[in-house]
């Protein structure tokens, strides 16, 4: 089995140093500018309220970067005004912690995302910091630099080189679900009719909590007249420095989860039973006739939830695995150079390794901890040193 963290250079204690800790140039950009997104996704997916997401819709016109059809995605407008009854994500930071009634011991998952999927940032985010993790959930604080700002637009500048959205209207959360599950399909339509795909949404039953998360880009390779799909991570950096190995550690676990939830879906499909209990789906309620046109536009008629459900396993069930070199290109806020690209081998063992010793803090099992004395730098970084006992 791989070494993920093969050909990454030993962390160095040098003269370079703060406080005992090497001055990396550290930046925490790209894990939270893809931890907003794939929260936004989490967090829209259990909520009737109105909420921004893509579907892949095919267009006609072409698109002049990718000499790719133009692919027209559509936001959600929520035609009535709907409001959910519990916060999301995104809320959290309204919400004093003291309104909230916490059993003793409810775990972080009981706790924070009750009946809500987990997102893979949320796995990648305990994985930088468990501590950090905690003290984000508990007090609900979220900064949103400039950084992180720039990050966000140029992912969005990335999706509408293949994306187009266009507004359409739902009216119930099965309409919200099938249009999630019509930005997959679409996706894939995209993915295998021309090659190129992004923003792809992705999820799974693993370990028996939902995760969801969102690719920022599949490629097709040709391989002696083989067709693969290769997932590429995009990260974008202030200043022009290579990642230090723990960033990078961190961008490796998050595209090989992403590659995970790919290939499950593509190999297993959905766990239908599951998915309509844990969302509280009906799969029998009517669709919007909106949401119905735009499933024909597609190619394929739909009239209810389930319709969609089935023609989207089938859908997954199209691509083959995903290849197993994995590649994360790093560049540069100021002119979208190449910084340095991470390509590396997917490694089973580790990913898994990694995913339960962060749910087991999700779970409640053990305590969160701080970083390890060797990665104390990240704390120079780090919103809630001042409460944090490492640095009391
Ligand atoms: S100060 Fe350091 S150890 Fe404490 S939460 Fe922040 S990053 Fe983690």
């Amino acid at each position: 089995m791989a070494d993920s963290h093969s050909g990454l250079p030993p962390f160095k204690d040098d003269d370079n140093t703060h406080e005992g800790f090497p001055n990396i140039p550290v930046e925490i950009v790209s894990d939270e500018e893809m931890a907003l997104i794939e929260a936004a996704l989490a967090a829209a997916v259990t909520t009737s309220r109105s909420s921004s997401s893509v579907i892949h819709s095919t267009s006609s016109s072409s698109h002049s970067l990718f000499n790719t059809r133009s692919i027209h995605s559509i936001t959600l407008l929520s035609k009535r005004g709907i409001h959910s009854t519990q916060p999301d994500i995104e809320d959290l930071g309204k919400i004093p912690i003291t309104q909230k009634k916490i059993k003793v011991n409810e775990s972080l998952l009981q706790r924070f995302k009750r009946n809500k999927p987990l997102a893979v940032t949320d796995i990648t985010r305990m994985e930088w910091c468990e501590k950090q993790m905690e003290f984000s959930l508990l007090s609900g604080v979220r900064k949103k630099t400039k950084a992180m700002e720039a990050g966000i637009a140029r992912h969005a500048m990335l999706e509408a080189e293949v994306v187009k959205k266009v507004k359409v209207q739902v009216q119930s959360i099965e309409d919200i679900w099938a249009l999630k599950l019509l930005n997959f399909i679409v996706g894939v339509h995209q993915l295998v009719l021309e090659g190129l795909t992004r923003e792809l949404p992705v999820m799974g039953l693993v370990e028996g909590v939902w995760i969801v998360g969102i690719i920022d880009e599949i490629q097709m390779l040709e391989i002696d007249t083989t067709k693969i799909p290769m997932l590429i991570d995009t990260k974008t950096r202030v200043r022009d420095t290579i990642p230090a190995v723990p960033q990078r550690r961190n961008g490796k676990l998050q595209l090989m989860f992403y590659k995970f939830l790919l290939d499950n879906l593509i190999s297993d499909g959905l766990s239908i039973r599951q998915f309509f209990d844990f969302f509280s789906l009906n799969p029998h309620s009517t669709l919007s006739e909106e949401i119905s046109d735009t499933t024909t536009s597609i190619g394929f008629t739909a009239k209810t939830l389930d319709d969609v459900v089935r023609y989207y396993i089938n859908c997954c069930s199209m691509l083959p695995p995903t290849h197993n070199q994995l590649l994360i290109r790093y560049e540069s806020q100021k002119d979208q150079s190449i910084i340095v690209e991470d390509k590396f081998a997917y490694d089973h063992g580790w990913l898994k390794t990694q995913l339960e010793t962060q749910l087991q803090v999700w779970h409640g099992q053990r305590e969160p901890e701080c970083t390890p004395q060797e990665e104390r730098w990240k704390c120079r970084h780090c919103q809630f040193a001042f409460d944090c006992p490492t640095n009391a």
